[in-house]
Parts: structure tokens; sequence; C-alpha cells
């Protein structure tokens, strides 16, 4: 999961603004997943990298599991 640290470090590329982190919904299988990702703070443009992507879908597969 990316902290606020690093999300403060970066800049959106359109825009050049910081970067806050903001509550995104994965719709994903049977569910609506709530995750804290770093957001442009001009445009809305969310940032998730692949390796983010990957690792959170695998988190909610995980989650998903144990019920
Ligand atoms: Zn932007």
């Amino acid at each position: 999961m990316i902290s606020l640290e690093e999300a403060q470090q970066w800049a959106c590329d359109a825009c050049g603004k910081p970067l806050v982190m903001r509550e995104v919904v994965f719709l994903y299988l049977n569910g609506t997943f709530h995750v804290d990702l770093p957001a442009c703070s001009e445009c809305d443009f969310v940032f998730i990298n692949e390796e983010l992507a990957t690792g959170k879908m695998a988190e909610v597969e995980g989650i998903l599991e144990d019920k």
C-alpha cells in the first residue's frame, strides 16, 4: 500500500499538481472495495501502478477466499 508520504512525492503528469489520497471504490467480482489511492487534486486522475493494482487484487482475492 502506498503511504501518504510516498504519494506526496508524486505529481500529476498533466497538471503538475501534488497528489492527494482519495477513497476509490473498486467493483470487483461480487463486491465493492474501498481503498485509498493517490489521485490528482486537479483532474481527479487516480494513480494505480501495476504493482499496486496486482497487490490490491491479490489482497481482495484473499479476503474473498477467507469468507
Ligand atoms: Zn492532474
